[in-house]
């Protein structure tokens, strides 16, 4: 792992909210601002890391396209879980199970991959260092590992303050760098995400670079603007010489309300005119499904782009047909 102390990096890991010990997180506003609303500015802007060293692997193609697809669900719903993962079932690789500010409370991740273990289907569950300290996350890790889950992906996590638990304590005892590390100790194939447009854009790589230094084999890129940005991400990271898997997301909008969710969390991001054209559709639904379908070939088919991560906006009670949806397009992408 690199060497990133300086006084600078002291100084604003003392001063962040969520302690980030290798960089700031990709909740940096484009003014600058700490997505913590009135902390003022983020203290991390001024201060970047030196080049990273990790060992360069040796790529190995793969004939087919990795799908990793959201599951939706009902929070504390077995039933829910259940029913998504048996709708899904066939149509992706593995199943990512996500956090999102509305829902903060959720069925702790390794109970959701032993539920969809038990459907047969394998699961990908997002840990984050924001509800756990570093002996619980650890528990975590490894019951995620005896649950059978194919990958797990780690995440420092928004603050508390952002979602509709602000009376919780953060903890951030650990970031997304030293999850990480955690995770491959636990044996686990980890995954991270690459916030190429989170500011300061362009310097994003070092930090992702940090998280691969630390184990991190699969690269989830995140909104970025479309193919054209996407590609130019994906050219950097395998030009620094990830030798990894390089997922990109594919943002999935089937009704306008969907997509006012997708919206909410991936506005500016998006490929222009993408929401646009379904709010303009006689059918929302086809039309979201063809654009999903579309923009998934065009960005698989960029070199050193691996597979998909299908990224749902899931409206509270339509989580079953969302995932048949998700199933429709996660089906046409896999021969
Ligand atoms: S934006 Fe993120 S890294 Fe920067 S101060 Fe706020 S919490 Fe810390």
């Amino acid at each position: 792992m690199a060497n990133i102390a300086s006084t600078a990096w002291e100084v604003a890991r003392a001063a962040c909210p969520k302690h980030m010990a290798h960089g700031p997180c990709a909740g940096v506003s484009d003014s600058g601002a700490c997505e913590v609303p009135s902390f003022g500015p983020c203290p991390y802007t001024g201060a970047w890391p030196f080049p990273i060293a990790f060992e360069e692997g040796t790529r190995r193609e793969s004939a087919k396209p990795f799908v990793l697809t959201d599951l939706p669900g009902a929070p504390l719903d077995a039933a829910s879980l259940r029913a998504s993962a048996r709708i899904l079932a066939g149509s992706a690789d593995a199943f990512l199970l996500g956090d999102h500010g509305a829902e903060r409370v959720q069925f702790p991740p390794s109970y959701r991959a032993r539920l969809l273990a038990d459907e047969g289907v394998a699961a990908w569950p997002g840990i984050n260092c924001r509800d756990r300290n570093r002996v619980a996350l650890e528990g975590e890790l490894a019951a995620c590992a005896d649950a059978g889950a194919a990958g797990v992906h780690c995440v420092t996590g928004d603050h508390p303050a952002l979602g509709h638990r602000p009376d919780a304590m953060p903890v951030f005892d650990l970031d997304s760098t030293d999850l990480t590390a955690l995770a491959r100790r636990a044996g686990l194939r980890v995954s991270v995400a690459h916030n190429p447009a989170s500011p300061p854009a362009g310097l994003r790589l070092p930090r992702l670079l940090t998280k691969v230094a630390a184990g991190a084999d699969v690269v989830v890129v995140d909104h970025c603007g479309g193919a054209e940005p996407v590609g130019r991400a994906v050219d950097a990271l395998r030009g620094a010489g990830f030798a990894g898997t390089v997922l990109v997301c594919v943002p999935v909008a089937t009704d306008a309300v969907s997509a006012r969710v997708l919206a909410g969390f991936a506005a500016g991001r998006l490929p222009p005119g993408y929401l646009a054209r379904l709010f303009e559709a006689a059918d929302q639904r086809v039309a979201g499904i063809d654009a999903a379908i579309s923009l998934a070939r065009g960005l698989l088919a960029h070199p050193g782009v691996d597979g998909v991560n299908l990224s749902a906006g899931t409206r509270a009670g339509h989580e079953l047909a969302t995932a048949r949806d998700l199933a429709t397009i996660g089906r046409e992408l896999r021969p």
